[in-house]
């Protein structure tokens, strides 16, 4: 019982009052009731700990109530929640600074939202604007929100005169695809030929995860027109930005733009606190090294079982692509990526699941993870696999 209420009762609630989309995306036949957590840590109402390495989806980048980051929520709630920003306040321009900071140039302008959807929606907004065009290009399995024209973009499209192609650097919930080497650059170059603009969607990627650089973009040597942000910049509080170039924003200047919460005194706060502990915690290095340790590690795995077809991705971006056998490469069946995953989560371990086919494990954890979690994990996930075959 958790607050009074049995967990029979709360799956009724879920049932009867909840979006049913909910009961959809719900990955295990027994769920877990989530009620605390604590850096990698979180706690069913039954007292079990698990060691959580999805983070809400990459939301959660440098802890689960990071002691740091609860404190400036702490000292901003008595301070000011919410203020419209027709008024100048510190903390509005505290973080818009900072967060610049880390940007090149010439990203430097600053528009805040309350998450990824409303950011990507303004970045279209302004790059049809700019433009002056009107499609838009993306890739196959991408994700990019839940608004009408977001999901609009998950789909293929084959359009000839592109004004903006808009792509995450690794794919998260497409399955932690990468990039083959030159194919941003290339890509860049062909949308720009055509006047076109270039987003870059960094919701999951975004503020070290990929280890080697403050975001995805980074690695690929190009620099874009607009990059969007949310998750992980806000630690799991909601906080969205698109950040763009000075030309561009002259041209939005002409539309009216307003939005109640984007930039609330209290999401910039705890912004802002979420830069200055990345920066404290050294959570970009600790992506590359535990990250690099949990892919070479995993490589090993892979070439132990039959159905574990690839292990890719950068830092603490991680997919692991199941296969029925690596002479076919089909995708595992659902039945079975569901078993492995059930049973992981029972011995204590939660990840995810992306890929077209939903075949693809996916492991983006709060990035202060060691590598001790990372040989727990893969002690479960051998044991996993391991039962998965002797089953077969
Ligand atoms: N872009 C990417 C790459 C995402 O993964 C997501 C959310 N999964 C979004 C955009 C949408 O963000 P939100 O759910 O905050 O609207």
């Amino acid at each position: 019982e958790y607050k009074g209420m049995s967990k029979e009762q709360m799956m009724e609630i879920r049932k009867q009052n909840c979006n049913p989309m909910t009961m959809k995306i719900t990955y295990y036949k027994k769920p877990v009731f989530i009620h605390q957590g604590y850096m990698q840590w979180l706690w069913d109402v039954d007292g079990k700990r698990y060691l959580d390495l999805f983070a809400g989806v990459a939301t959660v980048s440098v802890g689960h109530c990071h002691p740091k980051v609860t404190a400036a929520i702490q000292r901003q709630l008595k301070k000011l929640w919410h203020t419209t920003n027709i008024y100048i306040h510190p903390e509005l321009h505290e973080y818009c600074d900072k967060l610049a900071s880390y940007l090149p140039d010439p990203l430097k302008v600053i528009y805040l939202t309350n998450s990824g959807s409303e950011a990507n929606e303004l970045a279209m907004l302004m790059a049809r604007l700019h433009t002056g065009n009107f499609d838009v290009i993306t890739f196959r399995g991408s994700y990019h929100g839940g608004s009408q024209q977001t999901m609009g973009l998950t789909a293929n499209s084959s359009c000839k005169f592109p004004i903006a192609t808009s792509s995450g650097c690794i794919h998260g919930l497409g399955g932690a695809v990468q990039y083959p080497k030159n194919y941003l650059k290339e890509a860049y170059k062909l949308v720009r030929q055509r006047g076109g603009i270039c987003i870059a969607d960094e919701v999951q990627t975004g503020f070290g995860r990929t280890g080697s650089h403050f975001l995805g973009f980074q690695g690929h040597d190009v620099i874009p027109d607009m990059v969007t942000m949310a998750k992980g910049i806000g630690n799991g509080f909601p906080v969205g930005a698109v950040v763009t170039t000075p030309e561009i924003a002259a041209s939005f200047v002409k539309a009216s733009h307003f939005n109640t919460f984007g930039g609330n005194p209290l999401a910039c706060a705890v912004a802002s606190s979420v830069l200055d502990t990345m920066r404290e915690d050294s959570t970009q290095q600790n992506s590359l090294h535990v990250g690099t340790y949990l892919m070479t590690q995993m490589a090993k795995l892979r070439d132990k079982y039959e159905v574990i077809g690839d292990v890719r991705g950068k830092g603490l971006q991680i997919g692991v692509e199941m296969v029925k056998d690596k002479g076919s490469r089909e995708p595992l069946p659902p039945e079975a990526m569901s078993g492995i995953l059930e049973d992981v989560k029972d011995m204590g371990v939660l990840i995810g699941k992306g890929g077209v086919h939903g075949q693809t494990f996916r492991i983006q954890p709060p990035m202060c993870i060691t590598r001790e979690d990372v040989d727990f994990f893969l002690a479960v996930f051998n044991k996993a696999i391991s039962g998965y075959t002797d089953r077969k």
